[in-house]
């Protein structure tokens, strides 16, 4: 396709990709995601990002993270499942997941470097990088090379520019795909009307909102497509559909909200999938 082509995508794509529970589906066949994230210093996004992994249809959320996020996660999400993080990980680490989520709240401590460099060189399976976990990638780009399974990344416009280690581009839809080419992976560029792209094929995606402008709410969407990966999507369409779900759960806060508060939007999302499918 030529460049800087894409489509606009909303409540069709979702409905005609978003798939009902089945009806003798165990929680196992919804996934076993991996959520590397948190720090001491930073214990809400964990929390976000938990929440809206089983609150998008996870079958089970492991949050791999830090001593305090530990304790303070199964007091705000009773499902979750706090794992300690070690200070090095094993290949065997990472065995039994169908999705493996990095950043949100990491930090950008030592520590956090060693854990980002580990998933990326001892994990197999399908992975979002987010957040902190992209600025640490963005000083060792090399990782990206080598990836041998899907990786989304979902930065914000500042986080893209680091990836790129540039200032400024004439046009963000054409950067955005020469990227997603070059590494071979699935870009989500978060803004209004976020783009996906693998690529190949471009997409933005019409929903979200001004009231969206919060605290978190990044944190929010990498748990959703997470979830979604984990959940037997295809990357590029877990990409999608966590961005339309994330937007319009958004949307259906505002209709009766002037400001969209993540832990709302979270508490929105089973209801907006219900009027998906
Ligand atoms: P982050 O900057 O990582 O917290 O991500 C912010 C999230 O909120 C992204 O999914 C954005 O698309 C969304 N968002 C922020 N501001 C707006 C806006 N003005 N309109 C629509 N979506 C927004
Ligand atoms: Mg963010």
């Amino acid at each position: 396709k030529e460049a800087g082509l894409f489509e606009y995508v909303g409540e069709d794509y979702a409905k005609e990709h978003l798939r009902k529970r089945v009806y003798n589906g165990y929680k196992n066949i919804y996934g076993v995601d991996g959520l590397i994230v948190g720090s001491d210093q930073y214990t809400g996004a964990p929390l976000l990002a938990t929440k809206a992994a089983y609150y998008t249809g996870a079958g089970i959320v492991k949050t791999i993270t830090s001593e305090k996020v530990t304790s303070l996660l199964p007091l705000y999400i009773p499902e979750a499942i706090p794992v300690l993080r070690p200070q090095i990980f094993r290949y065997d680490d990472f065995d039994g997941y169908d999705a493996l989520l990095v950043g949100c709240g990491l930090g950008l401590e030592e520590r956090a470097f060693r854990a980002v460099i580990d998933i990326m060189t001892a994990s197999i399976c399908p992975l979002v990088i987010d957040a902190d976990a992209l600025t640490i990638l963005s000083r060792n780009m090399h990782l990206l090379e080598k990836q041998d399974r899907s990786v989304i990344l979902t930065p914000h416009i500042g986080e893209f520019k680091r990836l790129c280690h540039v200032e400024d581009y004439p046009d963000l839809m054409i950067a955005a795909q020469s990227f997603a080419s070059q590494y071979h992976c699935i870009l989500v560029l978060k803004g209004p009307h976020t783009i996906v792209t693998d690529g190949k094929s471009s997409y933005r995606i019409a929903s979200g909102n001004k009231a969206m402008a919060v605290g978190g709410m990044g944190d929010t969407l990498a748990g959703i497509i997470t979830s979604l990966l984990g959940q037997g999507y295809e990357a590029l369409e877990a990409a999608i559909l966590g961005v339309y779900i994330h937007g319009r759960a958004g949307d259906e806060v505002a209709k009766q909200a002037y400001t969209v508060i993540p832990e709302k939007l979270i508490e929105e999302i089973p209801h907006t999938m219900a009027l998906l499918i």
